[in-house]
Formats: C-alpha cells, sequence, structure tokens
C-alpha cells in the first residue's frame, strides 16, 4: 500500500501583518470585510439599507481608535523637551480618554493624572495629552497603559519622580459578564520620589482629588 503523502500547510504570517506597515488603504478594506463578516455572522443583512455603508464606518473607526501603534512616541516627543531649572510639580489632570480592552475589543474610558517633578528638563505641557493618546489609541489593558504613559515620562526626562492615576469605566465588564456597573477600575503608576516620598505622594492626590471622579 502506497503511504499518503501529508503535506502539512503551515501559514506564514509576514511580519508586517502585526506592525502595521501595510498602506492604510489595504487597512481598511481588510477591516471592512471583517465588518462584513461579522454583520453575517451576528445574523444581519449586509444588504440592508442602514448597513450598507457600515463596514467601511467601522473599518475607518477602527483605524482611528487603533492610530496609536502609528507614533513614534519619541518623535512626538522629543521636539518639545526643555531646559528648565524648576523643580516643582507639574500636574496635568482630568485628561479624559478612549482605549480598547485587548480581551474584548470593547471601550475603556475614563480620566487621566500626570504629574512630575523635574530634574532639569520640562516637556510641553500640551504634549502629555498627546502622549496618553498615543498609548490609550492602541488595544490595551490598563495597568499597562498606566505604566507605559510614566515609564516614557520617567526615560524621556529623566525626572525626580512621575505619577499617574486612571480611572475609568470598562464596557466589557459593564455590558457583558459581571455586569459590574459603576464601579470604576483605578490604576496608579509611580516612579521616583512618588514612591518614595508619601508627602509628594499625598500633595499629587491632593492636587487632582478635585477633578477626578
Ligand atoms: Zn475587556
Amino acid at each position: 500500500m502506497k503511504k499518503r503523502k501529508i503535506i502539512r500547510k503551515i501559514k506564514v504570517v509576514r511580519a508586517e501583518e502585526f506592525t502595521g506597515e501595510m498602506a492604510g488603504d489595504v487597512r481598511e478594506a481588510k477591516l471592512a470585510r471583517v465588518a462584513m463578516e461579522i454583520l453575517k455572522v451576528v445574523g444581519e443583512n449586509p444588504a440592508r439599507e442602514g448597513l450598507l455603508k457600515t463596514p467601511q464606518r467601522v473599518a475607518k473607526s477602527w483605524l482611528e481608535l487603533t492610530s496609536g501603534y502609528g507614533v513614534d512616541i519619541h518623535k512626538l516627543l522629543n521636539g518639545a523637551v526643555f531646559e528648565a531649572p524648576e523643580s516643582d510639580m507639574v500636574v496635568v489632570t482630568g485628561i479624559q480618554f478612549y482605549s480598547l480592552c485587548e480581551h474584548h475589543l470593547l471601550p475603556f474610558h475614563g480620566k487621566c493624572s500626570v504629574a512630575y517633578i523635574p530634574n532639569g528638563k520640562i516637556i510641553g505641557l500640551s504634549k502629555i495629552p498627546r502622549l496618553v493618546e498615543a498609548f490609550t489609541r492602541r488595544l490595551q489593558v490598563q495597568e499597562r497603559l498606566t505604566s507605559q504613559i510614566a515609564d516614557t515620562i520617567e526615560e524621556l526626562l529623566n525626572p525626580q519622580g512621575v505619577g499617574v492615576i486612571m480611572e475609568a469605566r470598562h464596557l466589557c465588564m459593564e455590558m457583558r459578564g459581571a455586569r459590574s456597573i459603576g464601579s470604576p477600575t483605578k490604576t496608579s503608576a509611580m516612579r521616583g520620589v512618588f514612591r518614595k516620598d508619601s508627602r509628594t505622594r499625598k500633595e499629587f492626590l491632593d492636587l487632582i482629588s478635585h477633578n477626578i471622579n
């Protein structure tokens, strides 16, 4: 008896499929196909009038909601770092953010406060919300997101310390599963004096307590 030849098909996934180096229009077309597939699988009729343009709309919004992958963080910030002798705490509070949880691809959103104590270098204030946006417009978990913001400021400015606090509502917890509504998730990342010195941490928490709700 002849041995049957088994050909194993190995799916080769090219790196560009992960790195987002595909051209924007190619990615948009691919996302639209996925959205069309979702419509069919959930039992909808993609040909009904209200849904005709839905795949395109979904594709466009997904590109926007994940646009942080295309942001070069160092390019974004490097031109805005200045020498400065100040050593008072800089606080930017009430930064509204929207992200997508990487476990369910559902939104989580809330407010973020960022503080640092300079050590010879400061960054343009408007760059802090831009930094938050670059990291939130990716698939995230809130804990990592919080650390990434703190670590980036620490690496860039080498300050005396950095503190980041995020408070968010996760729709994957509210719309499905446990349905725990009204219990926002709080995360914090403290570096340098914010971690070591409880008075500094308290000053930060007192400053933002009016703005986080
Ligand atoms: Zn989730």
